[in-house]
């Protein structure tokens, strides 16, 4: 689900969330039709923020696909499917991406790492940039569907702990799937990082909807029993402060040592005097907003490799610092300068 963010107060979450909302919805609108990968709903709010939202219900592979044909058509872009990376080196003014056994995957001067927690292992090891420097942390989540037979059992989605669709509709779903289901969900573990579709999961987004929509509940409990339910089980990326790692890599022993320079010693190190390293950037820790975030973030971060002004207002440049890759080994070099 795309939809804003509702904080009591604005966070820097929150703000870059309602920043990333309607970028996202004009992406769908430009690439995807309605009705074949999205669609316009409203959301309850019934816990915190209670309300009622402007929402969008998406299958994220047909943005997926979109911008992937919409690069194909520029001639930009060169693929390489199901090779996963084992780690980044920097020869000769390039960056490598290795396999597991030291093969060259592709090469290039500039590399943005976007491997949700697959980040990690990627960089761990560049100069300096381990767990401390990159706190992020794996988040497993289940959602639970079943096929939609007849009414749907409420008008628009609710949501108090976890989203319940009584109705989503998509011409365009794989066809082993039904073409109209509902949905629950999605359950959180923190740590996890097994994707197996388990029923104890499908039982607490049952727990859940108990709350929201007992008829729905039942429903649930009655599919699971039979057999009936279709279930996605996977890993959010979630940084430490739960806002997104955007920018370009710091180098964090250069940072130390600058930290250690008089003048740096109390106040902030200015961005733009950052030690970085060269050709390196980071786009991940979406959290559960990646739908909100990714479109916004990655056309921030593509204006920053560019040396382009960035897009935000004055009063909106704290976002810069705060979903900065450099901020944790900041606060590190300050520790140990303190
Ligand atoms: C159950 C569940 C429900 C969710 N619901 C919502 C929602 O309603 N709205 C919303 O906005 N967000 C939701 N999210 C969160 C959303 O899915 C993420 O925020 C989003 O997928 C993050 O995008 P990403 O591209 O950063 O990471 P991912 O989508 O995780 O993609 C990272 C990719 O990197 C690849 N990778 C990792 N390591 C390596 C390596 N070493 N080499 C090569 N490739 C590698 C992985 O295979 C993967 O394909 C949900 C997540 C879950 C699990």
């Amino acid at each position: 689900m795309l939809s804003p963010h509702q904080t009591r107060s604005p966070t820097p979450l929150s703000r870059l969330c309602a920043l990333g909302v309607p970028d996202a919805r004009a992406e769908l609108e430009r690439l995807v039709p309605e009705g074949a990968g999205w669609t316009a709903t409203d959301v309850d709010n019934l816990g915190h923020a209670p309300g009622r939202w402007p929402a969008a219900l998406v299958r994220p592979a047909a943005l997926v696909e979109a911008w992937l044909d919409q690069t194909r058509g520029l001639q930009a872009l060169e693929s390489r499917w199901n090779a996963e990376v084992a780690a980044l080196v920097r020869r000769d003014g390039q960056w490598q991406a290795l396999d597991v056994h030291g093969e060259v995957l592709a090469q290039a001067p500039v590399v943005v790492v976007a491997a949700a927690f697959g980040s990690l292992a990627i960089l761990e090891g560049q100069h300096g940039l381990d767990a401390s420097a990159l706190p992020i942390r794996p988040v497993q989540g289940q959602l639970t569907m079943a096929p939609l037979v007849g009414e749907p059992l409420a008008p628009r989605p609710m949501r108090n702990n976890g989203v319940f669709v009584p109705a989503y509709e998509d011409s365009c779903l794989p066809p082993a799937w039904p073409s109209r289901v509902w949905a629950m969900g999605s359950t959180y573990e923190r740590g996890c990082q097994d994707t197996t579709v388990r029923n104890s999961a499908h039982e607490r987004n049952a727990d859940s909807l108990q709350q929201m929509h007992p008829l729905a509940a039942t429903e649930l409990r009655d599919r699971l029993a039979n057999g009936e339910l279709l279930g996605w089980a996977q890993i959010r990326c979630a940084s430490l402060d739960r806002v997104p790692m955007v920018g370009a890599a710091p180098d964090v022993p250069a940072l130390k040592v600058m930290m250690q320079e008089a003048g740096h010693r109390r106040g902030r190190v200015p961005l733009a005097d950052t030690p970085r390293l060269p050709g390196l950037y980071l786009l991940t820790a979406f959290g559960s907003r990646g739908l909100t975030l990714a479109q916004w973030c990655a056309d921030w971060l593509a204006a920053q490799m560019n040396g382009e002004p960035s897009s935000l207002p004055d009063s909106d440049r704290d976002l810069e610092r705060a979903m900065d890759p450099a901020r944790f080994a900041w606060k590190i070099a300050r520790r140990q300068d303190a």
